[in-house]
């Protein structure tokens, strides 16, 4: 695998980063290695791979060449030394924490995350004794208090789901360095193309590249990057001997084939949703519509800061509550009505009754978001036929 010249664009490198068609019969995309296991030339040969001491595949759970390729590409767009793909972000982040933590151990978290990583958090590790204490990572100084002798992790999402707050990852990365506290950030929201977290500080990037990176709805799959060392880490103790998370070569390839677009498509989402959102905030219908691009946001400055652009992901509160957000769920024709995000349809949903029905309506409250919000993955459609079935939805509420 010839490496392609660093100073290449993000598009360029996107496309062809860490793959060499020369090196595979002249094949344009990589061929996709449907093979379990690996053949040794000899018994020596064998042994040497085993010991480290040279390098080989093994077998398909820790290592394949297609899979390869994706995580050389992966490692290059994020600005990581490598990168380890699994079969599900949440294996992602499992492969990360169970190699970190031991009993004992503390996670300090946002208070606003993806619904199955807060119910891993909050209710599945406490059993194996690590605790996870809340805060609001908004407000850098909360991490300080937060902070104990017990931390090992500092995990967030920026924007955060649903309700798209933004943290600073600079200011929590600076505090997690002089506390020598990993930081965790899910990059799923912004893709590399939109924000790098390991150049901001953080430590270890983590994905569902079930979303945007793979962008077509078809796959489930994750991601993490970080140094060499923590990476080999993940593979031979997370992903090899603990969760077992290993992706498929065919899911690779179609990440793989999914990256070429990733610069255009991050493009699309961002504009689409930038108008719609102003569309949006102007109805009368519509109690407030968090999105970083807005001027209403509270953390504009910040988001402008780290964010290329402002991407594709809008939470809206209607007036009118649980009601309301059904009622406008239902009067929607073109979006379809579907949890997941970054796909080329427009996917709308209802997290208090979907996503983020892990927490109880006392947490939804605790952590700062509503039973009315209506959460929208602005996919890739017209902007004007987005904008009459939103808008005509909203419209036939009133009625
Ligand atoms: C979807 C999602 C995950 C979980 O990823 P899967 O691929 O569904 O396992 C984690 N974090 C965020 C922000 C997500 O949107």
């Amino acid at each position: 695998m010839t490496s392609k010249k660093a100073e290449y664009g993000f598009a360029t490198r996107a496309i062809h980063h860490g793959y060499n068609p020369l090196d595979y019969h002249g094949a344009l995309n990589p061929p996709v290695f449907l093979t379990s296991t690996y053949a040794f030339a000899s018994a020596q040969a064998g042994s040497d791979i085993f010991a480290g001491e040279a390098q080989g595949y093994v077998y398909s759970r820790v290592g394949n060449p297609t899979v390869s390729v994706l995580e050389a590409r992966l490692a290059e767009l994020e600005g990581g030394e490598a990168a380890l793909a699994t079969s599900s972000g949440v294996g992602a982040l499992t492969a990360v924490i169970w190699t970190l933590l031991k009993s004992g151990d503390e996670i300090v978290a946002d208070q606003m995350l993806y619904g199955c990583t807060f119910g891993l958090l909050e209710h599945h590790i406490r059993r194996f004794g690590v605790e996870t204490r809340f805060a609001d990572l908004t407000e850098p100084a909360n991490l300080k208090k937060a902070l104990g002798p017990k931390t090992r992790m500092v995990f967030t999402e920026t924007p955060s789901n649903p309700n798209m707050r933004i943290v600073d990852i600079a200011a929590i990365a600076e505090i997690c360095r002089k506390a020598g506290v990993p930081f965790v950030v899910d990059n799923t929201y912004c893709t590399p193309y939109l924000q790098r977290p390991l150049a901001l500080g953080a430590d270890i990037v983590t994905h569902s590249a079930t979303k945007y990176l793979g962008g077509h709805g078809d796959l489930i799959a994750g991601a993490v990057v970080a140094s060499k060392e923590m990476i080999n880490q993940f593979r031979f103790a997370g992903v090899k001997e603990l969760n077992g998370a290993c992706i498929s070569a065919f899911d690779a390839f179609l990440i793989l084939r999914g990256l070429k677009t990733l610069s255009l498509r991050m493009e699309r989402h961002s504009a689409t949703a930038e108008k719609l959102a102003r569309d949006l905030e102007a109805h009368p219908a519509v109690e407030h519509v968090y999105y970083p691009g807005l001027d209403s946001h509270p953390q504009k400055q910040v988001a402008r800061r780290q964010m290329k652009l402002m991407g594709g992901m809008i939470a809206l509160e209607l007036r009118g509550g649980l009601d309301a957000g059904r009622a406008f769920m239902d009067g929607v024709e073109l979006a379809t009505r579907a949890v997941s995000l970054g796909d080329a349809e427009t996917l709308i949903q209802h997290p208090a009754s979907m996503t983020h029905v892990t927490y109880t309506p006392d947490e939804r409250a605790r952590h700062g978001f509503t039973d009315g919000l209506i959460r929208i993955s602005v996919g890739l459609e017209d902007y004007e036929d987005l904008r009459a079935d939103l808008i005509g939805a909203l419209d036939r509420m009133g009625r």
